[in-house]
């Protein structure tokens, strides 16, 4: 049996082993609830040892388990029984999501839907993995065989807890992976509550392993440990830079997807009322809380003063709200640390551009870490405030001449996650798609994430691809195998 989810003083525990155990230290850490600053749960705090007692069971279930060596078909079966009690327990999952990083609870429900999209699909592709035949010589038979790459490290952030969990477990699990989980400090809620049902749709123990903690204590270790092949992160590029670093050590694959500055362009021939939306939509959903967000809002010298007064207008009626609340289009930034940071980048913000609207905290609240929706506009591609990521609902309107200067100024950056580019003129929005860096560009509309199509980023954005079949390359070996058809192969001596 599992156990019990929380310890005798209700704490929840961590998910190693196919068992619900205690921490080593007894030390536990809270979880608050963004839009009232109250303490929502208590969570065990793993540590070095503790990461290493997962490490040690993923491990095991690779090396000696028999979850690499169930038939493809078997694994779909469980990712495709996961995936069925994630959309019965969706409203569950969504609310603790909203309630837990601030997100709207119309948006956590898309997030949970997504998540249970993921693993349908991945329980599809595990069956569709095929190696290769090579052409080499007549008298031999070589094959390409896809492996899974053995134990994988899966550290994610908070914006979108169980979905960025997903994208790494569900390829991870198609593959023949085993796996240690450590979701973010902030948002730890949602991967517990659906480790709970790990062994009820079979998946066998050590499989997954779910360990919850702190970046330095808890993640660090799981980069260092020598028994782990590979690791999946997302998060800040500079902690991207330190996992980069500690995985050196031990050579493991490591796949990045990283923060972004990313630039959404418009044209003036644009369509004006999808543009104004999509500027807002960009750079607002999520609180700003997005790795593709749409940060730098390029706009054409033409229709660039109506465009910043018609956004600023409409960001007015953006109805920021308790997550709970079906209407709210932005809750609060998920913790005290990022309300910190986003209004220290508004002081910044203050001093290097103008302001259209927002620029604090809005008043109707007296709790919460809400924060307006905020444009600064007339901000030069130099600036602070254009050049950092600030991962929070403010957005840096920058004008821009003509085309050249459009695709000079959004690719000045030292990030590629995403671009978006806003025309009706298709000659001129596919010249400017083919000269952006950046691993996804969209053509008016920007941040539609799709299941079946590849995620992530150029330069100092990331390193390797998600979803769709690139996610699940990254969880794979290839294994070359030479087959001799010649009785007398050698002949040499
Ligand atoms: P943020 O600062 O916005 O929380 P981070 O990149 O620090 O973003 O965090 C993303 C994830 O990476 C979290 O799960 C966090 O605990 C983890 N993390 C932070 N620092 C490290 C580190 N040095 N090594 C491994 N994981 C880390
Ligand atoms: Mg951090």
């Amino acid at each position: 049996m599992g156990g019990s989810m929380k310890s005798a003083t209700g704490a929840y525990q961590l998910y190693i082993d196919g068992k619900w155990v205690a921490n080593s230290s007894g030390k536990t850490f809270p979880v608050y609830e963004p839009a009232t600053e109250e303490w929502m749960a208590e969570v065990m705090e793993a540590e070095s040892a503790d990461v290493d007692r997962a490490v040690q069971a993923a491990r095991k279930a690779f090396d000696h388990g028999e979850w690499p060596k169930k038939t493809p078909q078997d694994r779909a079966q469980i990712l495709f029984k996961l995936a069925a009690k994630v959309r019965e327990q969706l409203a569950m999952l969504a609310e603790v999501e909203a309630l837990n990083s601030g997100k709207p609870i119309v948006e956590a429900e898309g997030d949970i839907g997504a998540v249970a999209e993921i693993f349908e699909y991945y329980a599809g592709l595990a069956t569709k993995i095929p190696g290769m035949v090579n052409p080499v010589s007549a008298n031999a038979l070589s094959l390409s065989l896809r492996e899974p790459i053995g134990v994988a490290g899966l550290i994610v952030p908070w914006n979108y807890p169980l979905l960025m969990a997903s994208w790494k477990l569900a390829p991870a699990l198609a593959a023949g992976c085993t796996m240690v989980l450590k979701p973010a400090e902030q948002t730890p809620l949602t991967a517990l509550l659906m480790a709970d049902w790990f062994e009820e749709v079979g998946l066998p123990p050590g499989v997954v392993n779910v360990v919850n903690g702190f970046g330095e204590s808890c993640g660090a270790p799981l980069v260092a440990h020598p028994l782990v092949d590979k690791i999946a992160f997302t998060g800040s590029t500079e902690v991207g830079k330190s996992i980069t670093k500690s995985a050196a050590n031990t050579l493991k694959r490591v796949t990045l997807e990283l923060g972004g500055k990313s630039p959404n362009i418009f044209f003036a021939d644009a369509d004006w009322e999808a543009s104004i939306d999509g500027a807002l939509f960009g750079i607002f959903i999520n609180q700003g809380e997005v790795c593709s967000a749409g940060s730098r809002i390029l706009v054409e010298k033409k229709i660039y003063s109506k465009f910043v007064e018609a956004m600023a207008e409409k960001a007015k009626t953006i109805k920021l709200g308790p997550p709970m609340d079906r209407a709210s289009k932005m809750g609060p930034v998920v913790s005290k640390e990022q309300y910190d940071r986003v209004v220290s980048y508004l002081e910044v913000g203050k001093t290097e551009a103008k302001v259209a609207s927002g620029g604090g905290r809005p008043s109707q609240f007296a709790k919460g870490y809400y924060i307006e929706p905020t444009i600064f506009y007339d901000v030069d591609n130099s600036a602070r405030i254009a050049r950092e990521e600030i991962f929070g609902p403010v957005a840096a309107v920058i004008p821009f001449e003509n085309e050249g200067e459009a695709i000079r100024i959004a690719n000045d950056t030292p990030y590629g996650l995403a671009a978006a580019v806003w025309s009706r003129d298709i000659y001129k929005a596919f010249r400017v798609v083919k000269s952006l860096r950046a691993g996804i560009v969209w053509v008016n509309h920007m941040q539609p994430t799709c299941t079946e199509a590849p995620w992530g980023g150029y330069k100092q954005s990331g390193v390797g691809r998600e979803l769709g079949p690139w996610g699940v390359e990254e969880y794979l070996e290839t294994k070359q195998v030479y087959i001799n058809l010649d009785e007398k192969p050698i002949g040499w001596y």
